[in-house]
């Protein structure tokens, strides 16, 4: 296996810190961290897509407010620009101890190691779901469905959560209430009936039960069937119904949220818990080798985002969202960044998080809190405005920022 590592002479002084993923929290670490190490330091990031797109943006391709994916995605080579290297393909092992890396263009190792991997999606394991359903959680599913929902013209339109924990609490509701929202506006209100089924208990549970009631009522004043509790058995698009056990549901329309999983490179390593994720501390991100006592098992190697999980006071799990892997991965670099320094470790991740809720019209409920609070998340939601929807559309500034700035 060639190394990528350059001949000694190119290497000078500097660290090498290898970022698994360049995702919203891979490459948040990356710009941080590039701001905050001079430049005999390596910064590079492993990722298998060639572009990188803010999954936020699919809601707007579902809509037709983003016409395609081109728009939406930007090129990960501008990124060398930045004086960050990208190493385009599959990370296909790693070993923690080693701080090493397996890629199918070379291996590596590293200093220190971030992994952001994400969360992967798995709709295999649903059977029937990729010919049935139109899965959102993609960009080319979510603008096939802009399409389906152009010319629907009327019937039944079921959003199903296929799994939990899954990618934004907050997006197969705001999916359900921007469809209505649009139909309403097609003229076709009247003659379709709109539903969503979730395993979940309530919306957002981790948020706390008044958000949940809050989020409920909003589906009830729009006239959208909420069905919680339900496990996805199979779906079968020859007949258009999802199942449940026996029970069948039938569909015109199905707009998918599919299951997910943790990557296999990190499962195969042996990272992952019983929460099938892998369990970090909350306010450092290092990797837990004891969830009770908070022991940590390998010294520089940090995981961030929706590939790990962090367990709350409540014994409930930190919700899987941008906003989490970008504050943790601030966090990871300032104190990656200190360490080479020589100085004091920085403040830890404080578990403060935000999102706004498309409720359709060009509002959004803004939502907030602290998630690290005792005895659980203390969050809140606020009445939907349009301010709130502005404020939304600014998280694609960081396409800009990334890899248009010059
Ligand atoms: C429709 C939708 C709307 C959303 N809206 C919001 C919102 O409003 N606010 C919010 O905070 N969050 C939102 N989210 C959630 C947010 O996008 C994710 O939580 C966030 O992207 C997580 O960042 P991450 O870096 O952990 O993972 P990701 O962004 O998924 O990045 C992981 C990267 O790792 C790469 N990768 C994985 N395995 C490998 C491998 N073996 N080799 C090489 N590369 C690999 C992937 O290709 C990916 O690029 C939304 C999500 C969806 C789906």
């Amino acid at each position: 296996m060639e190394s990528l590592i350059p001949p000694e002479s190119d290497l000078m002084e500097g660290k090498t810190v290898l970022i698994l993923g360049g995702g919203w929290g891979g490459l948040t670490v990356a710009h941080h961290l590039r701001g905050l190490l001079p430049s005999e330091h390596r910064i590079v990031v492993f990722e298998r897509r060639d572009s990188f797109s803010l999954y936020v943006s699919y809601l707007w391709l579902m809509t037709g407010e983003r016409d395609n994916p081109e728009q939406i995605e930007r090129r990960m080579e501008t990124l060398k620009r930045e004086g960050i290297e990208v190493l385009h393909g599959e990370v296909q092992e790693f070993d923690p101890a080693a701080r090493s890396v397996v890629t199918d263009a070379g291996e590596m190792s590293g200093d220190y190691v971030v992994i952001a991997l994400g969360a992967e999606l798995a709709p295999g394991s649903v059977p029937g779901f990729d010919d049935g359903a139109h899965n959102l959680y993609e960009a080319a599913g979510a603008a096939r469905l802009q399409a389906a929902l152009r010319a629907f013209d009327g019937g039944r339109i079921v959003v199903l959560v296929a799994g939990a924990p899954f990618r934004c609490p907050a997006a197969p509701y705001e999916a359900a209430m921007l469809i209505e929202s649009s139909i309403r506006a097609g003229g076709i209100r009247d003659r379709t009936e709109l539903s969503l089924y979730t395993p979940e208990a309530q919306p957002m549970a981790v948020a706390g039960q008044a958000v949940g009631d809050a989020l409920e009522a909003m589906l009830e004043e729009r006239g959208i069937g909420y069905f919680p509790q339900r496990a996805i058995t199979r779906v079968d698009a020859g007949s258009g119904a999802i199942y449940f056990g026996d029970e069948a549901v039938p569909y015109d329309l199905l707009v998918g949220i599919p299951p997910h999983r943790a990557p296999s490179v990190v499962t195969d390593c042996g990272l992952t818990d019983a929460t099938g994720y892998v369990p970090v501390h909350p306010q450092t991100l290092e990797i837990l080798s004891d969830v009770d006592t908070l022991e940590t098992g390998y010294p520089d190697v940090f995981a961030i985002g929706d590939v790990t999980s962090v367990r709350l006071l409540n014994s409930m799990l930190l919700p899987k969202a941008g906003v989490f892997a970008e504050g943790q991965a601030q966090v990871v670099a300032a104190a990656i960044a200190a360490d080479i320094a020589n100085q004091p470790k920085p403040r830890g991740f404080d578990g403060a998080g935000f999102c706004y809720v498309e409720v359709g019209e060009g509002m959004a409920a803004y939502g907030s809190g602290d998630f690290f609070a005792f005895p659980g998340p203390r969050v809140t939601l606020e009445m939907p405005t349009s301010k709130s929807r502005q404020a939304k559309e600014e998280y694609e500034q960081l396409l800009d920022t990334w890899f248009d700035a010059r």
